[in-house]
């Protein structure tokens, strides 16, 4: 292994997040390529069946397959977990992978969780569906309400389980209280941090457990491939999680891992400029149409919240028109620069109707428990000039009779 200074944290963790995002996690092989290499391997070879011996018997670090363990992905997960402030990070094939890693790892029959309301429709769907079957009870809350929080606690919970800003809501939890809360009474927090990321919000500084991510999203940022992340302490991660993920199997992989690495490398530069484009897009939103959600809008009921826990208010926004469905359905079709797609954190504009596709699922009394409503459009702000993105809505609307 050539000089590189990517794994050394006595180094590393001096570094600015900008310079951590692109070079933290940076190991070279003697071949001494700048950039990342990709390691397409599913097993690993030994000098001596001594090594490998001690490699089993965790007496020696170094690989042995692919499932545990990859040079790319741990390039990848040692540069999430510097940008992110964590002891430890592992990935997983999806966000949804993270999620239900994060989740399972550490719960058991007879537990209880309690989660948002407002949550990316799989989330909630492994929480109403999944856990009930293997005894692990849950409660709803709405995340924005502290009360709410205390008041669901019983003797068994064990987690906490939330997003902040959450989709498609955008409803802001405050980071602080409910983790203190949950700190207080030994219960763990799951952030998941898909909308801000690193680069907009550090959860773990305000008293986070856990931080899962769906790194598809804006980690990767230009929509080619899924993956998910966990972060933690290197207890949580090393001796709860890993044991579930190598023998279950949700792994993620190495190609996967070095295109969201790549991405990771302009995400601070991403992030704040789709910021700068999403509040663009939220105060033309604003003049027009009944009701914008968008943390950076003073208009915002959170907005106070999201200044102190946010550096900036993110690329996802989303609003309501008066007409329900049949009239978001006429402006999404309006639309000649904004595709419809349900993905998000792209470069390119994205606009769908949550009801219909991502939040489906739910059902109708899911849907309004959680804050979505037929009139509801919600847009991924990309990294187009803002003023293409704006005419494109305003005549999209206008279309539509808004
Ligand atoms: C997309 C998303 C997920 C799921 O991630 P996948 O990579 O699609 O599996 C989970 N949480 C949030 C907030 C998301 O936006």
């Amino acid at each position: 292994m050539k000089r590189s200074t990517g794994l050394d944290r006595s180094i590393t963790s001096k570094w600015r997040p900008a310079t951590q995002a692109v070079r933290a996690g940076t190991w070279r092989s003697e071949q001494g390529e700048t950039s990342e290499a990709l390691f397409l391997n599913s097993g690993y070879t030994y000098d001596d069946a001594e090594t490998v011996a001690a490699r089993f018997a965790g007496e020696q670090t170094g690989m042995v397959y692919s499932r545990f363990q990859n040079p790319t992905v741990q390039m990848l997960e040692e540069r999430i977990a510097m940008m992110e402030g964590a002891e430890a990070c592992r990935t997983q094939a999806s966000g949804m992978a993270a999620m239900t890693t994060a989740l399972l790892c550490q719960l058991s029959a007879g537990d209880h969780i309690v989660t948002g309301r407002a949550a990316f429709g799989s989330c909630r769907w492994i929480v109403d569906n999944v856990f009930p079957r293997f005894g692990i009870e849950k409660t709803v809350v709405d995340a924005r309400d502290n009360a709410a929080w205390e008041a669901a606690i019983r003797p068994n919970t064990k987690v906490f389980f939330f997003e902040t800003p959450a989709n498609p809501t955008l409803d802001v939890v405050d980071l602080e209280f409910v983790c203190g809360l949950a700190r207080s009474k030994g219960i763990k927090t799951v952030v998941d941090n898909a909308f801000a990321t690193a680069a907009l919000q550090q959860p773990m500084e305000f008293g986070a457990d856990i931080v899962a991510y769906s790194a598809t999203k804006l980690m990767e940022g230009q929509g080619r491939v899924l993956l998910g992340a966990v972060c933690g302490s290197a207890e949580f991660i090393n001796d709860v999680l890993m044991p579930f993920q190598r023998n279950t199997g949700p792994i993620a992989a190495p190609f996967n891992a070095w295109v969201v690495m790549k991405g990771l490398e302009t995400l601070p530069l991403r992030a704040e400029k789709q910021s700068d484009n999403a509040m663009q897009v939220a105060r033309f939103l604003e003049g027009r149409v009944p009701r914008v959600a968008y943390p950076g809008l003073e208009s915002f009921p959170q907005h106070a919240l999201s200044v102190k826990q946010m550096t900036g208010f993110g690329n996802m926004l989303s609003f309501d028109v008066r007409g329900g469905r049949a009239q978001a359905f006429a402006a999404l079709n309006a639309l000649e620069l904004v595709d419809i797609s349900n993905n998000l954190g792209d470069s390119k504009s994205l606009a769908c109707h949550p009801a219909s596709t991502t939040h489906n699922n739910m059902g109708a009394e899911g849907r309004a428990e959680a804050g979505v409503g037929e009139g509801m459009i919600r847009l991924n702000v990309g990294l187009e000039d803002p003023l293409d993105v704006i005419e494109d809505l305003d005549q999209a609307l206008r279309k539509a009779g808004i």
